[in-house]
């Protein structure tokens, strides 16, 4: 197992029950974290995220996938049976993002910067060195 040979061409990835399962055409860059009050209580700590574009995202399954309106421009994609949160569609947004922590591993990504750490909860640090943006990060 060394760090460079195990990265695999394509990621999947899916809910706890099985009942969202999916495929991705394309490979992220790599994850985000995302620190804000929403990501907390909706993934019950930080979000972490691959951000790549919707229409390569192919379902095997999604039977159980439900959409929460969380704010007046986005919505989170979670399953309705066993409540993994697995997704963040903004309204208009041509990509989708995706919980890392629902896909299979290993997915040879690496963590690369931190968004919204203004609203970051006071039970924990950042203390991996990696860049820190007060909002949002839009490394792209
Ligand atoms: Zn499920
Ligand atoms: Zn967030």
């Amino acid at each position: 197992m060394s760090g460079s040979g195990n990265k695999r061409e394509t990621l999947s990835g899916g809910c706890l029950c099985g009942g969202v399962r999916f495929l991705l055409a394309e490979r992220p860059d790599g994850v985000v974290t995302c620190h804000c009050g929403q990501c907390r209580r909706f993934h019950g700590h930080i979000g972490a995220y691959i951000t790549v574009p919707r229409d390569t995202v192919i379902f095997d399954a999604d039977e159980t996938l439900t959409w929460y309106r969380s704010s007046d421009f986005a919505e989170r994609g979670f399953c309705g049976r066993c409540g993994s949160s697995l997704f963040w569609k903004g309204d208009g947004k041509s990509e989708i993002e995706i919980a890392a922590g629902s896909l299979d591993q290993p997915t040879g990504l690496t963590t690369l910067c931190h968004g919204y750490v203004e609203d970051k909860a006071d039970y924990y640090e950042i203390t991996d060195g990696l860049k820190q943006f007060p909002g949002s990060s839009e490394v792209e």
